[in-house]
């Protein structure tokens, strides 16, 4: 199986060593060639969702990527990769992919003190610790949307589709049970392909 990773910014090798340790092969995805390779699923990391918008404008990585993802690629987005999946963003103008439907509030937890970790459940895994920086959290999610974790009274993690989103970061925790849960779901959409 083979995972392309966005490597523009932020905090792709974290997410690379994860999908290594599960076994997948990865693609670090960098310009419009790195895509021939093919690809299974890909992530989104967290870092800054601004940048990584006009980075991906800047290196033609966006209208393909796009592409790919309206044809139903299987994704993962982080953070920063959740603002970019998502359909809305709070008080902000403006949308990338948006390819989940939900509003996301970006540093919904204050940009200095928005760092902290917690431990909650994750439908479908269990208990899971999660690392959150300056994070975003989704404010409202549609009617097709699968909530999948609330932490402190904000919905934290959903999945709608071929498209997983969280705020948290578990490629900065020990715990790779969230890796697996999305190739997982590769590898079942893949057998009923
Ligand atoms: N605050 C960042 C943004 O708005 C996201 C932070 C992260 O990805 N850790 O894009």
């Amino acid at each position: 199986m083979n995972i392309g990773v966005l490597a523009l910014q932020g905090g792709f090798a974290e997410h690379i060593a994860a999908l290594e340790k599960l076994g997948a092969s990865v693609t670090e995805l960098r310009k419009k060639d790195d895509l021939r390779a093919g690809l299974d699923g890909l992530i989104l990391p967290g870092g800054e969702s601004t940048v990584i918008g006009r980075l991906l404008n800047e290196t033609g990585l966006f209208a393909p990527l796009r592409d790919l993802l309206d044809a139903g690629l299987p994704v993962y987005g982080t953070c920063a990769g959740m603002i970019l999946l998502a359909k809305k963003i709070v008080d902000e103008p403006a949308v990338y992919f948006g390819a989940i439907d939900v509003s996301v509030r970006r540093n919904a937890y204050g940009r200095q003190l928005g760092s902290f970790a917690a431990t909650a459940r994750f439908d479908g895994i269990g208990e899971i610790p999660m690392t959150f920086i300056r994070a975003p959290y989704i404010e409202a999610a549609g009617a097709g949307v699968a909530v999948r974790a609330v932490v402190d009274g904000h919905i934290v993690a959903a999945e709608c589709g071929s498209v997983l989103v969280t705020s948290f970061h578990p490629e900065l925790t020990d715990n790779l049970r969230v890796h697996r849960y999305f190739l997982n779901k590769i590898e079942a959409r893949e057998a009923c392909a």
